[in-house]
C-alpha cells in the first residue's frame, strides 16, 4: 500500500489531504531562492500529500507508519522559515501542525502556559494578553509563524533584549520521535539532571522529531512603553553606546542600531544627512515605571556622552507601526530586484570589522546595488547584525546566481570575521555547507551521532541542517 493509502486508513477522515492546491502550498517555505525558482522552469515540486494531525497520538501514528515504510516526513508550522527548511520534493510527506493550535493551560501563579505547537504566534500572544500576560516573543513574522516553528528554528523576537530569545522562554517540550515514541521534558524552573534535553530540539529544524506541545514562561503584560531615537556621528559610536548600555546592566526591550544606509532608507524623514540611527525603547509593568525611566535616562546619557543628537520618539513610533511588514519576493523579483536578509552575530570586539567586512564582500558581487545592516538583538557579550542586500537581475538563472554569490560572500566574510553564521533564522538548506566550519569536524560528528541515535532511518526532514 502507498504511504498515502496507509495513512488515510490509519487516521480519522480528513487528516490526509491530496488536493493539488494544498500540496502546492506546502512545496516550500518563504526562502527567497524558492521564489526565484518558482519563476523559472523547475519550481520545487509538491509532496504526495499533506497530513493534518489533530493530536499528539495522531502525530505518533504518522511517525510510526512513516518510519516503518522509510518515508521522509517534513514538519510544517506556517511555512514562514526563510532558509529552505521545508522542501519535501515528491518523496516526503508534509506534516502540518496547524490543527494542533490550542492554548491548553495558563498558570498565573507560576507564570507559565502550555500550548500546542501549531498555535499561531499572534493568536498565542492575543490569548495571553486577554489573560493579563505576555510571552514577550515578537518576531516580525509573528502572524505568519507557530510556536513549534519558533522552537524548531531558535527564533528571536524584536523585544529579545528584555524578554530573551525563544530558548529562554521554553520551560518544557513534548516531542514525538521517529517510530512514534512520545518524549516529555520535565517542567521545572531549573534542573541539574544531566544535559538539558530541551536544547536538542531548540533549533533542530524538524530533523529529530515533531514538537507537539510547549510549556512557556510568561511575563506580566506590559503597560509602560517609552523610548527615543538618536542619530550618531558614526556606526562605531552606536556600537560603543549599545555595548555601554548593556554592559552597565540595562535591558531596554528595543535597542536597534541602523547603519547610514538603513537609517536613510527607513527613517529618511528624520535623517537627512548620512548618519546611523539608534532606537531605544523600555517596556514593563506600571510598577516598574520608575526603574524604566531611570533606564531610559541612562541610555540618553550614554548617547549624549558620545555627542549623539536626540530625536524624541517619532522615529520609534514610526518603526513600531511598520515593524511587521512582510516583503513580497514575487513583486521584488518581477521588478528585477533580488533581495534577502542574513543575520549573524559576534562578540563586541568583532562587531566593527564584521559590519565592514560583510557589507564590502556583498557589495563586491557583480549586480549588487546595496548592502547594509542593523543590530537588533543585544547581549552583554555581543550583538547580532542583520544584513540586507539588494541586487539587480531579471532572468531567474541570473537571479539565482546573484543570490548564491551574495550569500557565499556574506558567509565567508562572517566566518573570517569570527561571527556565528546564524543568529536566529537557522541553517535550513541555505547555510548547510557552512555549518561544519562553525561546529568543527568533531562538533558536526556529535550532531550526526545524535541524529543517527534518534532517527536511525533518517526520515526526519532529510537535507536540512546536516
Ligand atoms: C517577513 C518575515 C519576517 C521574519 N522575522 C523573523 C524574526 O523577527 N525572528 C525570527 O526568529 N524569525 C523570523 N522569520 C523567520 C520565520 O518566521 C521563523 O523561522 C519562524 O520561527 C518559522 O516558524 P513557522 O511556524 O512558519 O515554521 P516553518 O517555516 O513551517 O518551519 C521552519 C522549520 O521548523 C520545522 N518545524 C516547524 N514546526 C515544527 C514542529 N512543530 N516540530 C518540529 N519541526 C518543526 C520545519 O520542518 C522547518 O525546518 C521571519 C520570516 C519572514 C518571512
Amino acid at each position: 500500500m502507498s504511504i498515502v493509502d496507509t495513512l488515510t486508513s490509519a487516521l480519522p477522515a480528513g487528516r490526509v489531504v491530496t488536493e493539488a492546491e494544498d500540496r502546492k502550498a506546502h512545496a516550500h517555505d518563504y526562502w527567497a531562492l524558492e521564489a526565484i525558482r518558482d519563476r523559472g522552469p523547475e519550481p520545487s515540486p509538491p509532496p504526495p500529500c499533506v497530513v493534518y494531525p489533530e493530536s499528539t497520538a495522531e502525530v505518533a501514528t504518522v511517525l510510526e507508519i512513516a518510519d516503518e515504510q522509510r518515508v521522509p516526513v517534513v514538519p510544517y508550522g506556517l511555512g514562514s522559515g526563510v532558509c529552505g527548511g521545508v522542501r519535501p520534493g515528491t518523496a516526503a510527506i508534509v506534516l502540518d501542525t496547524r490543527r494542533m493550535a490550542a492554548l491548553l493551560e495558563v498558570n498565573g501563579e507560576a507564570l507559565t502556559a502550555r500550548v500546542q505547537a501549531g498555535l499561531n504566534g499572534a493568536e498565542c500572544e492575543r490569548l495571553l494578553d486577554e489573560r493579563g500576560f505576555t510571552l514577550g516573543h515578537f518576531p516580525q513574522s509573528i502572524a505568519l509563524s507557530t510556536v513549534g516553528g519558533w522552537v524548531s528554528t531558535r527564533a528571536s523576537g524584536q523585544l529579545s533584549t528584555r524578554y530573551g530569545n525563544i530558548e529562554d522562554m521554553v520551560l518544557a517540550l513534548e516531542v514525538v520521535l521517529p517510530g512514534g515514541h512520545v518524549m516529555r521534558t520535565f517542567p521545572a524552573p531549573r534542573a541539574a539532571t544531566g544535559p538539558d534535553l530541551r536544547q536538542l530540539f531548540l533549533g533542530a529544524e524538524g530533523t529529530l522529531g515533531v514538537v507537539t506541545e510547549v510549556a512557556l514562561k510568561l511575563a506580566p503584560k506590559a503597560a509602560w512603553h517609552q523610548g527615543f531615537a538618536a542619530t550618531l556621528a558614526s556606526w562605531d559610536d552606536g556600537i560603543r553606546i549599545s555595548r555601554e548600555i548593556l554592559q552597565a546592566g540595562w535591558r531596554p526591550a528595543v535597542l536597534r542600531l541602523y547603519d547610514e544606509v538603513e537609517a536613510q532608507r527607513n527613517f529618511g524623514t528624520w535623517v537627512q544627512a548620512p548618519a546611523p540611527l539608534l532606537l531605544v525603547m523600555g517596556e514593563g509593568t506600571e510598577a516598574m515605571a520608575p526603574a524604566l525611566e531611570i533606564e531610559l535616562e541612562a541610555a540618553r546619557s550614554a548617547c549624549r556622552a558620545r555627542g549623539a543628537k536626540l530625536l524624541g520618539d517619532e522615529p520609534l513610533v514610526h518603526w513600531l507601526g511598520r515593524r511587521n511588514h512582510v516583503p513580497s519576493w514575487d513583486q521584488l523579483l518581477a521588478g528585477g530586484l533580488v533581495v534577502d536578509t542574513i543575520e549573524v552575530a559576534a562578540t563586541w570586539d568583532r562587531v566593527k570589522p564584521l559590519h565592514a567586512a560583510v557589507t564590502a564582500a556583498i557589495s563586491a558581487v557583480p549586480g549588487i546595488i546595496q548592502a547594509s545592516g542593523h543590530t537588533s538583538h543585544g547581549y552583554t557579550t555581543g550583538v547580532n547584525i542583520y544584513f540586507t542586500f539588494v541586487g539587480s537581475a531579471t532572468a531567474p538563472d541570473d537571479q539565482e546566481r546573484l543570490y548564491r554569490a551574495a550569500w557565499a560572500a556574506a558567509m565567508e566574510a562572517s566566518l573570517a570575521a569570527g561571527a556565528t553564521i546564524a543568529h536566529h533564522h537557522g541553517i535550513g538548506r541555505v547555510r548547510r555547507e557552512y555549518l561544519a566550519r562553525e561546529l568543527g569536524d568533531r562538533g558536526l560528528a556529535v550532531l550526526k551521532a545524535v541524529k543517527a541515535a534518534l532517527d536511525p532511518n533518517g526520515i526526519m526532514n532529510p537535507g536540512v541542517l546536516l
